[in-house]
């Protein structure tokens, strides 16, 4: 670099015009470099971020035209009622592919989080529904997290830490400002998230940092 060649008697660094546009230049590459490859600008945060497997489902959502506005995630449980193993993944898939719904996450008994729909497309997970506040089509502007477990099981550690990782995760990308869990909101039948124990979420989400 030759910038030191240019100090002028006022100890002021001179550019000297080739050194202007080399500088330019450089600073073109490195935006090019950035933007080319936006890995060299993860931040510490998003080191945090839970490992998701993307294994989006062809039904029970829809892209949208426009950005909807997400405030609420709604929590559920689902198990698989017609196969040996009710904890198994691709049994709760093809129910949910029967009944033609689909949650925006699912988190099996490992606390592997699947993604089964995009966040920015409206999922059919919250059925006929109203919010405390009055609002309805919940589906609209929520995500839906289900969880595998039964009526007669309880979570597992794993799981309640994935969902913890999965909402600090959405909280920053997202204005969430509700959590509930369906059976708060249905206005028919639904029971589910069963056996959840909030205080293990909020323990989680509120007094221990990091994940
Ligand atoms: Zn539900």
């Amino acid at each position: 670099m030759s910038m030191a060649e240019h100090k002028s008697y006022n100890g002021k660094v001179k550019f000297g015009k080739t050194d202007k546009i080399k500088f330019l230049a450089a600073v073109l590459a490195a935006t090019a470099v950035f933007l080319i490859n936006p890995k060299l600008i993860t931040t510490e945060k998003d080191k945090n971020a839970p490992e998701i497997n993307r294994r989006l489902l062809a039904w029970g959502n829809t892209a949208l035209e426009s950005p909807r506005r997400i405030d609420t995630i709604v929590i559920h449980t689902s198990y698989n009622a017609w196969g040996r193993d009710p904890f198994d993944v691709e049994g709760i898939i093809r129910q949910y592919k029967y009944y033609e719904v689909a949650p925006h996450f699912l988190i099996d008994r490992k606390g592997q989080i699947h993604e089964l729909s995009p966040v920015e497309n409206v999922a059919d997970h919250a059925g006929r529904a109203q919010m405390p506040d009055g609002r309805k089509n919940v589906n609209d502007f929520s995500i839906g997290i289900e969880l595998v477990n039964k009526p007669d099981t309880y979570m597992t550690r794993d799981q309640y830490d994935s969902l913890a990782g999965l909402i600090k995760d959405l909280g920053k990308k997202y204005p969430i400002e509700h959590i509930v869990g369906h059976d708060e909101i249905t206005t028919i039948d639904k029971t589910d998230p069963w056996n959840f124990e909030w205080e293990k979420l909020n323990y989680l989400l509120y007094f221990e940092s990091g994940r």
